[in-house]
């Protein structure tokens, strides 16, 4: 099979071929017929420090890529929840199914987890992935590969979403405002499951026409370049926002700016994932007394999977979703994906490796 690793160069990816792993027991093996690039694969293009510096967190011989769907072709002897030729997308996160988080389902904070396909494990840019059958969804063969990878940054967007209700389970999500900070995948998506889940209102913020357009299609009411915050501001004043979205994270200060922006009483939820520490005005959380949910990963919040819950909308909404897809490249265009992805003004949304 071949694998695309990384090299020093971030857009330099060497091409090796292996044998293909047979699936341990419980394991499934899957032939992956797509994988999105995420923004946590492009930290080392962004910053050159990630790969020049001594000590570099970008590392050579990695296989990235953690949104993963693809087809069943091979089953471990104990595997039976699933068929060869099953299309399914991949929960890319470990957990022990154990600790006291697993036992409730929450396997998002399982205490002994060993990685991430992608992250600590070798992902998706790859041809062949060998993966426990507990962290498959079954997805209708009718929905493209490159959607059903979509799974991954729709159920962080759900799980956001989900725990953030929790918070103030005394008032229903159904017919509030909703501000998205960020029109990024994780962005849209949010701005997509909070119309889908009942919002009367969303407003996005977003930085490159394309981003704009797709938060309009995906259901935004309301848009703002992310550079108009008195415009924004404004708007938030004269009818307040019930909840707000924070997916921008990086180094910006939209954490502190969610907190300014919601209404008194209401919920920031931080999906973006920060490089750095930042500021996060405790005295507004205070004096507003605001509801703030840092969420991570996917689980099961009530009695179904954030993924289970993706996976339904994928199927109900494929035209829509595959809209997205702006770019497809080859396992040997692993390098060109990651340049597309990494610089939004060549159009990209999500940029899809297709092994
Ligand atoms: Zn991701
Ligand atoms: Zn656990």
């Amino acid at each position: 099979m071949k694998t695309a690793v990384t090299t020093l160069d971030p857009m330099v990816f060497e091409i090796i071929e292996s044998d293909v792993k047979s699936p341990d027991p419980t394991e499934v093996l899957i032939r992956v017929k797509a994988c999105g690039i995420c923004g946590s694969d492009l930290h080392a293009y962004r910053d050159p420090s990630h790969w020049l510096s001594p000590d570099a967190s970008w590392k050579a011989d990695r296989v990235l890529g953690h949104e993963i769907a693809g087809e069943v072709v091979e089953l471990g002897e104990n595997a039976g929840r699933f068929e060869i030729g099953d299309h399914v997308t991949l929960q890319p996160r470990l957990f022990c199914g154990e600790c006291a988080e697993c036992r409730t389902g929450r396997t998002e904070i399982c205490q002994q987890s060993s990685g991430l396909f992608g992250g600590e494990l070798p992902g998706g840019f790859s041809e062949y992935l060998a993966v426990p059958q507990e962290n498959l969804f079954r997805i209708s063969g009718s929905v493209d590969f490159a959607v059903a990878a979509l799974a991954e940054p729709l159920a962080v967007a759900v799980h956001g979403h989900r725990v953030a209700a929790q918070l103030d389970s005394s008032r229903p999500t159904y017919g509030e405002r909703v501000l998205v900070l960020g029109s990024g995948p994780i962005g849209l998506m949010s701005t997509f499951y909070a119309k889908q889940s009942g919002a009367s209102e969303v407003i996005a913020t977003y930085r490159y026409p394309q981003q704009r357009d797709a938060a309009l299609r995906l259901g935004a009411t309301q848009v703002f370049h992310s550079e108009d915050e008195e415009g924004l501001q404004s708007f938030c004043d004269s009818i307040p926002v019930d909840s707000v979205i924070e997916t921008v994270g990086g180094s910006a200060d939209t954490a502190a700016l969610a907190c300014r922006l919601v209404r008194r009483g209401g919920r920031v939820v931080i999906l973006g994932v920060f490089s750095r520490s930042v500021m996060m005005p405790a005295h507004v959380i205070l004096s507003k007394q605001l509801r703030v949910a840092g969420t991570v990963f996917y689980s099961y919040v009530g009695f179904k999977h954030d993924y289970e819950l993706a996976v339904e909308l994928l199927e109900n909404n494929t035209d829509l979703m595959s809209t997205l897809i702006t770019h497809r490249v080859s396992l040997q265009d692993a390098g060109t994906g990651i340049k597309l992805a990494g610089d939004k003004a060549s159009g990209a949304i999500k940029v899809t490796v297709q092994p």
